[in-house]
């Protein structure tokens, strides 16, 4: 008698694909609301994965989902400081602000007083509050343990080859270790990354780029990667330490992003619009890479003693867009439906936003009319802020060659991100809607129009125009001293500035008070 494999049945309410941290953290969300839960991994953790700088509104969303679904231990992920003392175990990069450094091909970085060629943007007070680097192997390990042990069904190692979409919800068939497996859910989420599962099982059709130009990235792990304030020591005291940051070294073309680890390993890459790429042959690996140095020269002194801990992954096409984003038993999670560039770490804060409109989605609906329509506002919004997204980031690929305009443009960003995490602390999200204000009626169309403009390269008096246009545009909403030419391109992050602006966010001085106490941001009250 020959025996076969029986087919593993598995019956669950949601089914989610991926389990990277969005995976997880939705499968842990949905357990502690009492669905059944089984999460599909093809992968085995821990495993490399890329995506890694938070920013403070992906930390308070990460904040606000642990609250709302009572997850006490992911929350302490959501600050260095709680992380370093709850997780210790689980590396991450301690992330102060974002460092912005201008390069000319060929030639050796100098500046002095008048900061021409940097922007730091300090994003915390102090370290304790700080964002940080996930570093991911660890991170998406320790979520995948927590949805197993919050009941989560986890199977990884698993090659689904089919899915159905049926009246009463899906059937997704494959193999796991060697064995058949059919899984049945009544809702199917897609938390597989760009280019996934449901792209590819579904046949679903990725939307052209209506704002961004193709673009190429290379990057990879490394060891022995030099700080940049070693090499290039400052007179001054910069707002932070430069390094403990996400690094950005631009260039007419490109960018290239230093993330560092507290476990000696440093996250690099770069991405390359098609001009450069033609040039630099990413697809190469290592020789590209130091192709890319080559016309670095500071740079290259950073990676002079580096050596790599990982395989180079080229990205032939690093930003994708999804044209669908549901069905009618389905969703992708905004990471699965697109991504546009790390330039401005929007990914995590995007991921977060979705997976709490989903969650909302799933708890307070059920079959029918309720959820059609649900999941047809859920789709309006991923779409819209991917589109916010794209237009921004577009803008900034525009003017890498102009780091004046570049450093105004990204203060459009740093407003909308400011204005919403400080409207969100004080309990008004509503003074903040979409993400990076794209649906507020007075900063959405300023927003589009500023990037319309800086994509058409202006010169002249059409430049000036736009660079006064985007202070208007960020004047209304600037809560954090972005718009005073006294700091020189250089931002810390200083209570009086929320103090003094308190009125744009419709609060009391002892409503911000109370905020930054709240916070962490200060420890005593402040006083005038
Ligand atoms: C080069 C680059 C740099 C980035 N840097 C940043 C950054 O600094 N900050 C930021 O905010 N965002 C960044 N992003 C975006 C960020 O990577 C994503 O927002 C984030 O990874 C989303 O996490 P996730 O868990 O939803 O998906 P992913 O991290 O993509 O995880 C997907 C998981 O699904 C699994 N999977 C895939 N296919 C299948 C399948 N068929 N079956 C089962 N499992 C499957 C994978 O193995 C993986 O474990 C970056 C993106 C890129 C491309």
């Amino acid at each position: 008698m020959t025996s076969i494999a029986p087919i593993a049945r598995i019956e669950t309410d949601i089914a989610i694909v991926g389990s990277g941290f969005g995976g997880s953290l939705t499968a842990l969300a949905l357990r502690r609301r009492g669905f059944r839960v089984a999460l599909v991994e093809r992968g085995r953790h821990p495993r490399f994965a890329i995506g890694e700088s938070s920013t403070p509104l992906a930390n308070l969303l990460l904040e606000e989902i642990s609250d709302r679904y009572d997850l006490p231990r992911i929350r302490p992920f959501s600050k260095w400081g709680t992380w370093q003392r709850a997780r210790p175990d689980v590396a991450a990069g301690l992330k102060r602000g974002f460092t912005f450094f201008f390069h000319a091909s060929g030639e050796r970085f100098l500046d002095d007083r008048s900061h021409e060629k940097q922007l730091l943007v300090a994003a915390s007070p102090h370290d304790d509050v700080g964002d940080m680097h996930w570093y991911r192997p660890d991170f998406d390990h320790a979520l995948v343990l927590e949805a197993e042990s919050e009941g989560a069904t986890y199977l990884d190692e698993t090659h689904l080859e089919r899915v159905r979409v049926e009246d009463g919800g899906v059937v997704l068939d494959g193999t796991r270790k060697g064995r058949s497996l059919r899984l049945s859910a009544s809702f199917l989420i897609d938390a597989s990354g760009p280019r996934g599962f449901l792209q590819q099982a579904l046949g679903l059709p990725a939307a052209p780029l209506d704002w961004l130009p193709p673009t190429q990235a290379l990057y990879t792990h490394f060891e022995g990667v030099e700080r940049w304030d070693r090499l290039a020591v400052d007179a001054e005291t910069p707002p932070y330490p430069v390094d403990d940051a996400a690094l950005h070294h631009v260039f007419d073309g490109g960018w290239m992003w230093i993330l560092r680890f507290n476990n000696g390993i440093t996250s690099a890459g770069v991405a390359l619009t098609d001009g450069p790429a033609s040039a630099m042959r990413p697809a190469e690996g290592a020789p590209a890479w130091d192709r890319v140095l080559a016309t670095l020269p500071s740079v290259r002194d950073q990676f002079r003693d580096a050596r790599t801990v990982h395989p180079f992954v080229h990205a032939p096409r690093l930003a994708f867009r999804s044209q669908q984003v549901c069905g009618s038993r389905w969703a992708l999670l905004p990471s699965a439906a697109g991504v546009i560039d790390p330039l401005l770490s929007t990914g995590f804060p995007l991921t977060l936003l979705g997976i709490a409109r989903l969650l909302d989605l799933l708890e307070h609906t059920s079959d029918g009319p309720a959820r059609e329509s649900a999941l047809r506002a859920y789709s309006r919004a991923t779409q819209a802020e991917l589109d916010a997204t794209e237009q921004l980031v577009a803008a900034l690929y525009a003017s890498m060659a102009d780091p004046p305009l570049f450093k105004r443009l990204t203060l459009l960003y740093f407003a909308a991100a400011s204005y919403a995490e400080s409207a969100r602390r004080l309990g008004r999200p509503e003074l903040a809607p979409g993400f990076l204000l794209h649906a507020h009626t007075r900063f959405g169309p300023e927003l589009q129009g500023c990037a319309a403009s800086a994509r058409r390269t202006p010169t002249g008096r059409a430049r000036d125009a736009l660079l006064a246009r985007i202070e208007r545009a960020i004047e209304p909403f600037d809560v954090a001293g972005l718009l005073e030419p006294g700091r020189r391109d250089w931002y810390p992050v200083l209570a009086d500035d929320l103090v003094k602006n308190a009125s744009k966010l419709q609060a009391s001085v002892d409503d911000i008070d109370r905020l930054l106490e709240r916070s962490g941001f200060v420890t005593r009250k402040i006083t005038n």
